[in-house]
């Protein structure tokens, strides 16, 4: 079952972002945010499609957020931790620590429970 978290920035950049994935697709489907280089923006991507493109602007390859290149300060609570070692060799985790926002470049996003579950 997925859950769903909130991306916000001061700057007002603001995402809600599915996680993980069904019941029916988990093999073929975990949504997690990445970071979009091309439209500056935190985006919903597929990371276990063959080819991970931004859904708005289709650029390649958005950075997923449990890169260690977009993480600032650590948090101290996970806020999603989804299981992948099987399909991409590594467990998803997002903290409540800050992270690059991809509009004002600062290190000061943050993800947080929208308390939904899917499936
Ligand atoms: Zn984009
Ligand atoms: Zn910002």
């Amino acid at each position: 079952m997925g859950s769903q978290v909130i991306a916000a920035c001061k700057c007002g950049a603001n995402a809600i972002i599915l996680i993980g994935g069904g019941m029916l697709n988990f093999m073929e489907t975990c949504y997690f945010p990445c970071m979009c280089k091309g439209c500056h923006e935190v985006v919903q991507v597929n990371l276990l499609a063959k080819e991970t493109r931004c859904p708005e602007c289709r650029a390649r390859n958005p950075i997923p957020y449990d890169d260690p290149g977009l993480q600032g300060t650590p948090g101290h609570h996970h806020v999603v931790e989804w299981r992948m070692t099987d399909q991409l060799d590594r467990d998803l985790v997002l903290t409540d620590g800050k992270y690059m926002c991809p509009k004002c470049g600062k290190m000061s996003l943050e993800f947080r429970d929208s308390g939904l579950c899917w499936d």
